[in-house]
């Protein structure tokens, strides 16, 4: 599946909101913030959607 990902470490609050929502349980929240796993994403969008922050962006 095609696709990028991209999150701005700067802007993210931490909060979980997009490890919540994702559908395919490809986020998760770390010490260092949040981990993307690639190999389970299928660049739906739904994260970047619902990130209060704005932190993420996701194309197909
Ligand atoms: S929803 Fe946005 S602000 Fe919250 S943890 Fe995820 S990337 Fe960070
Ligand atoms: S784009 Fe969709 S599948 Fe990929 S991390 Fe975001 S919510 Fe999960």
């Amino acid at each position: 599946m095609g696709g990028s990902w991209k999150i701005d470490r700067e802007r993210c609050l931490r909060c979980g909101a997009c490890v919540s929502v994702c559908p395919a349980d490809a986020l998760e929240l770390t010490e260092q913030g949040i981990f993307w796993i690639k190999e389970r994403c299928t660049f739906c969008g739904i994260c970047a959607k619902m990130c209060p922050a704005g932190a993420i962006e996701v194309k197909r």
